[in-house]
């Protein structure tokens, strides 16, 4: 029997648009909600389309400042205005109209798909828009205003007495945000897969930053060289994270499932195809499905910033999750919709060629540096008394 599914849209999910040359504008969003669309997937009978309402104020403060929130309000309505040391009116999170409007329904999103998995209504759900993992609590950063996954986290803990959830975040950037809000506490297990902030924003997110106090060793970073391709992606996920996930055994997993570590991403440099992204979505729903959530998996989209990619990112993980079989072929009436709609010229078949590492550049080089960040973050964790039972951070 087909797993109930939650796919969480709104209309009013272009409202937040960042500006028409900003990377962060609709085309992003309608693209891959078109090849959704286009695959029959959003009429498929075991597929539940829910609209999210916005969250409310107090939702919203389950993380971020009342100081916070009323800037995000009032300059919302105040054209030109700047608070810089919020973050708010910067290249990166420039102010809008619909800043405040738009950001509570993104956030409104993400608690759609909690309360509907935790209530039991559908087993995963997917959110397009969400997974604004860099916004801090009194701070706008990274194209993000409200943090929906630290608010969702915040609300699954008092809501419903979760003591043990997992977030797991392979956008290209690391989940700074996110795991800053939880650095203290053993409550949630953090893990981000990122391009090396050696090289791109947010510039943390190096392995020996694992947690302090209780939450020593809960947050799990692993840094990426550029140019990382599937293959050795996949390896440093299995030797990371089947152990640490098993022993965690988390009550309710939230998928950050970032498009821009793809090799078409304008922002980031790593090298994968939609393949890893299909086995990322397989193994994370395996694992999902062993632990004591038993299968209840929250994925917000964060980024990508080339549509075309970021919409067969997103089909490629969805499908992973969900066992839905991708055709070889682009659906013409998606292909038509993003030549006409936005003048983008999509690929034509949706799975990627792979890519023989051996014609990467350096790719010697990029597997020796990943290797020095994985010894890093194991000498970190052997250090410590968690993960103890987990013999890939015990070897040398
Ligand atoms: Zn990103």
């Amino acid at each position: 029997m087909l797993d109930e599914i939650g796919f969480i849209w709104s209309n009013r999910y272009t409202e937040f648009n960042l500006g028409k040359s900003h990377p962060m504008n609709p085309r992003r969003l309608l693209v891959p909600y078109e090849l959704f669309n286009c695959l029959g997937i959003l009429k498929a009978t075991n597929i539940h389309l829910f609209t999210p309402s916005p969250a409310s104020d107090s939702e919203i403060q389950l993380f971020h400042t009342h100081k916070y929130l009323d800037a995000m309000k009032e300059l919302s309505e105040e054209e030109g205005g700047y608070q810089l040391n919020l973050g708010l009116g910067s290249g990166d999170c420039p102010v809008f109209p619909e800043m405040h409007e738009s950001s509570r329904l993104v956030v409104g999103g993400a608690l759609e798909g909690a309360k509907r998995i935790q209530n039991g209504d559908v087993k995963q759900a997917f959110s397009l828009l969400g997974g604004l993992h860099h916004a801090f609590k009194d701070r706008a950063a990274g194209f993000c205003y409200y943090n929906d996954a630290a608010i969702a986290i915040r609300y699954l803990q008092k809501k419903y007495g979760l003591e043990r959830i997992l977030y797991i975040d392979t956008d290209v950037h690391a989940g700074d945000g996110v795991l800053d809000a939880f650095y203290s506490e053993d409550t949630v297990l953090g893990i981000s897969f990122h391009e090396s902030p050696q090289f791109i924003f947010p510039g943390t997110g190096f392995s020996n930053e694992i947690g302090d106090g209780a939450g020593t060793g809960y947050s799990i970073n692993l840094p990426l060289y550029p140019g990382t391709w599937d293959d050795l992606y996949i390896r440093l996920f299995e030797q990371v994270i089947p152990c640490i996930w098993e022993t965690y055994d988390p009550e309710f997993v939230i998928w950050q499932c970032g498009a821009d570590g793809h090799f078409r991403d304008i922002l980031g440099h790593l090298t994968l195809t939609t393949e890893a992204y299909h086995y990322l979505g397989r193994r994370i729903a395996e694992l999902t499905n062993k632990s004591k959530a038993q299968g209840k998996l929250l994925m917000l989209g964060g980024g990508g910033y080339n549509p075309d990619s970021v919409a067969r990112v997103w089909l490629a993980s969805f499908a992973g999750v969900t066992g839905f079989k991708i055709p070889d072929e682009s659906p013409i009436g998606w292909v038509d919709y993003c030549q006409k709609e936005f003048g983008i010229k999509t690929s034509l078949q949706l799975k990627d060629e792979p890519i023989d590492p051996k014609r990467i550049e350096q790719h010697i080089l990029i597997e020796e540096a990943n290797n020095q960040y994985l010894q890093v973050l194991k000498e970190e964790i052997r250090e410590t008394s968690v993960w103890k039972n987990c013999e890939s951070f015990q070897q040398k």
